[in-house]
């Protein structure tokens, strides 16, 4: 099976009547996602609302040659054995159209609890397996309270409910969280789109195969971290902002049509698919979703904008820092988690705090090479302390305790033993006929080290977002942490366009250029702790471009060249038909435009062809923002302020960026020409010199700011 679908149409049903006009919680919505990315959720007052809906929205999706996945969030069947009890079929899509007809049947004033009650009458007891009467009336079969189940009765639950802890079972028909009233009236609703649409694939009754419509149960609590999450962090949700508290419906069906979505555009959804499993599945359906959790809460991470490299309409040169505030305010962190051992963990992102699980040091003890002792036994000095029989040494504590008045031989790391709390170092000391002298005053505790003085357990050691270097990986360990919970690799795709590009060395045509910035960016998002991945070289050709970029199998795209708005700038023009191209033209030398898209929900970095700006714009743009997506920091690069070896004049209306390395006399010096061409003045160079956005003259000895190239992550 290979599935993918355009189009993620997601309803949190409701058994309600008609909730009314005014958007409210506890009613129908829908949210429709396309490319990773959520509409606004979708008020439907009532189940009629709905059902219009859907009748006007799925095949409008569908004659524009989408492929769509539709989800409801009830059962779309019971436990093993219910539907034959009813229908004498097995088949759940029989007793939809049962459940349909039995609703049109419907007295005046009767509803779903007379058919439940009547469907009761099947089962034997006085009562059956439905049970919470909603009605003020009393109804003969269906009690207000659970009743005892008796031995023909169907399951309690379905298999998959059994792996969806905290779900209801379709029995009961009222109370907080119930969805006995959602599953009957979703029935008999999908009874009727069932017809309406005879393609479409029911998931799992029917195979997915090439449907172009496929309907699936969904359960949007598998995702609650993240709907809790966008209610709390989306200002756009219907209902936040003016009572405060975003519609959580709304936020469900957002969130899981983006997550179920972005599984697609990642080629991943088939995993969900493929999670459904045990002998009852065509009778009882599944959870689409249920077995493949840790999959979907990853792709329900925060997504990124369609139009988050807007710039205000109006600008014109936009400055590097305003750029850059732009950049940190709109992106955030793209990827999932993952587990990885400690010492595997160097340059991940920690993606969540990392507390102490054992205290640093676990114990008291020595912090030299000594003899330790009682302090409150110790009289005047000089002192003389009997020594007892043994050592502590790190690793083989003293096995008595000490008594008062005697001292104890105690090397570095011992635990301080029973009865020692202060320890003289061996250089103060000298041993006479069995026993430890000393004249100096020894303070009480000293060189001894506390339990916990470093870190204590339960203590954040390292916090969420902190990318681990070395040392880092000595304190986890220390603390009790063989594992870290961190962030999946950013895959960062690097691409390079243009027709006139050559592999090195592969031709001696002098009007092709060798590619010199794949390898350049490849070894850039490596060094930042990316996943690189080379996408190679594609030739000025939209449709090859394009193509690559859906296979790109990349969280993100760093691409040079035709990023300007040349004939030939098919970048440009490419993120421009998605209609997410901003042009940021950057008030920076060397730079030209940087292209700023997004590629179906994956942003693209559209560098500038020419080396030198494509590595300063890599450093100044690229590594933050890397950074960020990645779920780390945004990193600050401050500069070291140190004499000028050169002279400079300057205008206003950019800021400069100077290929530069420090004298043996530490003044800066910068290279010979700053031709934009000269990519050996940046192997020459060990850093930049950053020259502000003003005018500015520079003599020698005047302080400039020095970034090394190590500032970069270099
Ligand atoms: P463009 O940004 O496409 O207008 O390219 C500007 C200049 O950079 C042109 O001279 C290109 O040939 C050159 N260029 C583009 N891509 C690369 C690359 N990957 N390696 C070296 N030079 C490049
Ligand atoms: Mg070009």
């Amino acid at each position: 099976m290979s599935a993918t679908f355009d189009t993620v149409v997601m309803v949190d049903w409701s058994g309600a009547g008609d909730r009314g006009a005014t958007p409210k919680a506890d009613a129908i919505w829908a949210g429709v996602a396309r490319d990773g990315q959520a509409d606004a959720p979708v008020y439907l007052r009532s189940r009629a609302a709905a059902e219009a809906w859907l009748a006007e929205v799925v095949p409008a999706e569908r004659a524009a040659g989408r492929r769509v996945l539709l989800g409801f969030d009830f059962p779309f069947a019971y436990p093993a054995g219910t539907a034959r009890r009813i229908t004498g079929h097995e088949d759940p899509r029989l007793l939809w159209d049962w459940f349909a007809a039995a609703f049109d049947a419907l007295a005046d004033g009767e509803g779903r609890f007379d058919i439940a009650a009547r469907l009761n009458g099947l089962f034997t007891g006085d009562e059956g397996p439905f049970w919470f009467n909603g009605l003020k009336r009393d109804l003969p079969g269906l009690g207000k309270g659970k009743p005892p189940p008796q031995a023909d009765w169907p399951p309690e639950r379905r298999r998959v409910e059994t792996r969806a802890p905290g779900s209801f079972a379709c029995w009961q028909m009222g109370g907080a969280g119930a969805v006995g009233s959602q599953a009957m009236t979703g029935m008999a609703t999908l009874s009727r789109l069932r017809h309406l649409w005879p393609e479409a694939a029911i998931w799992p009754f029917d195979p997915v195969g090439d449907s172009p419509l496929v309907i699936a149960e969904v359960w949007p609590s598998l995702l609650s971290d993240a709907v809790t999450r966008r209610m709390a962090e989306d200002a756009s949700l219907p209902g936040a902002g003016r009572e405060g508290r975003p519609i959580k419906d709304a936020a469900q069906v957002a969130v899981l049509s983006e997550a179920l979505s972005a599984l697609c555009v990642d080629g991943r959804i088939d995993a969900a698919f493929a999670a459904a499993e045990g002998p009852d599945l065509a009778e009882e359906g599944w959870i689409l979703g249920v077995g493949g959790e840790p999959e979907l809460r990853a792709a329900a991470q925060p997504r990124l904008r369609n139009d988050c490299f807007a710039l205000p309409s109006g600008v014109s040169w936009t400055p590097v820092d305003e750029a850059l505030t732009l950049l940190r305010d709109r992106l955030t962190c793209v990827v999932g988690t993952e587990t990885v051992p400690v010492g595997a963990a160097a340059g991940r992102i920690l993606a969540q705090p990392h507390v102490a699980a054992r205290s640093n040091p676990p114990a008291a003890n020595a912090a030299v090479d000594g003899y330790g002792f009682a302090h409150a036994a110790l009289g005047d000095a000089p002192h003389r302390l009997p020594l007892t029989r043994g050592r502590a040494a790190a690793g083989g504590p003293l096995e008595h305790a000490l008594p008062r008045g005697e001292a104890v031989r105690i090397l570095t790391g011992a635990l301080l033993p029973e009865g020692v709390d202060t320890v003289v170092l061996e250089e103060d000391t000298r041993l006479e006929d069995g026993a430890v002298v000393f004249d100096g005053a020894v303070k009480p505790g000293a060189n001894t080290r506390r339990a916990g003085e470093d870190v204590s357990v339960g203590e954040v050691a390292l916090e969420g977002g902190h990318a681990l270097r070395p040392p880092d990986l000595a304190l986890l360990s220390a603390l009790g942490l063989a594992e870290a919970r961190v962030r999946r690799r950013l895959r960062v795709g690097v691409l390079s366009t243009g027709d006139e590009l050559a592999a090195p060395g592969a031709t001696q045509d002098p009007a092709r250029t060798y590619d010199a910035n794949r390898p350049m960016l490849l070894a850039l998002a490596e060094r930042w702790g990316h996943a690189a991945i080379d996408l190679g070289h594609v030739p000025d050709d939209r449709a090859a471009l394009a193509h690559r970029l859906d296979t790109a199998g990349a969280d993100v795209i760093l691409t040079s060249g035709g990023a300007s708005a040349g004939d030939e700038d098919h970048v440009s023009a490419l993120l421009r038909e998605t209609g997410s191209l901003t042009a940021w033209r950057i008030a920076l030398k060397p730079g030209r435009p940087l292209a700023l898209g997004m590629w179906r929900g994956m942003p693209v970095f559209g560098l500038p062809g020419n080396p030198v700006a494509a590595f300063v714009c890599a450093l100044v743009f690229g590594r933050p923002a890397l950074s960020v997506l990645a779920g780390g920091p945004w990193p600050e690069t401050r500069g070291f302020v140190v004499p000028a070896a050169f002279e400079k004049r300057k205008k206003p209306g950019r800021r400069e960026y100077l290929r530069a390395r420090l004298a043996p006399d530490g003044r800066v010096e910068v290279f010979r020409s700053e031709g934009s061409g000269r990519i050996s003045g940046l192997s020459w160079a060990e850093g930049l010199v950053e020259l502000g956005d003003g005018a500015a003259e520079i003599r020698p000895g005047d302080p400039v700011t020095f970034l090394p190239y190590g500032l970069f992550g270099l």
